[in-house]
């Protein structure tokens, strides 16, 4: 327990230090300081299959706010005969995420774009793609328009007829915490709508600096290490309080009984609920 209080003690010192160069304290979260990488500028977005047109595919089913969040992307032959095709980065950028996710994903790939929009802002968007066959891009990895990041897949366990789930989003945070952030045009966009909009940037030879760590625990299956805030149950200065429960006078008085250092007699060794129950049918 000291232990304890003497981290928290010092978590606290340091989070009075943190205030001072910057990192945020929001509602009593501790956010990490921001990290960045830099990644060539996105000169234009394709299409994730059938590069750069997504000639041979069509979308089965498409994007809804609070439902479906991406697209899915299937092979014209139908059934599985997509099975294997490549899957291509749909701009230049850095893979923020690379992992056999499972459950109802399978192999997961998110790539991280930096693009000028046409106001002349930079702008970021994650491209996602799931159930992959085989993942072929690792985390950190800076990846170019077109390059292969997988194979399309019928997810965990062979779950789904062979498709591409494909993902747009804008809002940087998401991860696979999809459950986490409002599940509309706020933080998504329609991914062919997107595309289509930016087929052709003006080409820009430059890096620029793209935020990464900007997922919240990916995996919530996951173990992890970090630190739980536990309730303060020792406030200083004042001695520890044992509660007691309230319970009704005729048990009390069984209690008061029952606890009294009194030498053993016959009725002594009655169990506390025959005891109850003389009580409670003669009433004093
Ligand atoms: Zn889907």
């Amino acid at each position: 327990m000291f232990s304890t209080d003497k981290r928290r003690n010092g978590f606290r010192l340091v989070l009075a230090l943190a205030g001072g160069i910057g990192v945020a304290l929001i509602g009593g979260t501790l956010c990490r300081a921001q990290s960045y990488t830099t990644t060539r500028l996105a000169d234009g977005f394709d299409y994730p299959v059938g590069k750069p047109n997504g000639d041979g595919y069509y979308i089965f089913r498409g994007f809804s706010p609070h439902g479906h969040l991406g697209e899915d992307w299937n092979g014209n032959g139908g059934g599985d005969t997509d099975e294997g095709d490549p899957v291509y980065c749909i701009a230049h950028g850095v893979v923020v995420f690379s992992e056999d996710y499972q459950r109802g994903w399978g192999n997961v790939v998110i790539i991280r774009h930096a693009y000028r929009e046409s106001n002349g802002q930079i702008a970021f968007v994650d491209s996602l793609y799931g159930h992959l066959k085989v993942r072929s891009v690792r985390l950190g990895q800076q990846v170019t328009r077109g390059q292969t990041v997988g194979t399309i897949g019928c997810g965990p366990y062979r779950m789904y007829a062979a498709h591409l789930h494909f993902e747009i989003r804008k809002d940087l945070r998401v991860g696979m915490r999809r459950e986490m952030y409002p599940q509309t045009y706020q933080t998504y966009h329609v991914p062919k709508q997107f595309t289509d909009a930016r087929r052709t940037l003006r080409y820009e030879d430059r890096l620029v600096r793209v935020p990464i760590n900007t997922f919240l625990k990916s995996n919530p299956n996951r173990v992890t290490t970090e630190e739980i805030e536990l309730p303060d149950l020792s406030s200083a200065g004042s001695a520890p309080q044992t509660v007691r429960p309230n319970v009704p006078v005729t048990v009390e008085e069984v209690i008061t009984e029952e606890t009294s250092a009194a030498s053993a007699t016959p009725e002594k060794s009655k169990t506390l609920f025959e005891k109850l129950l003389e009580k409670m049918a003669n009433p004093q």
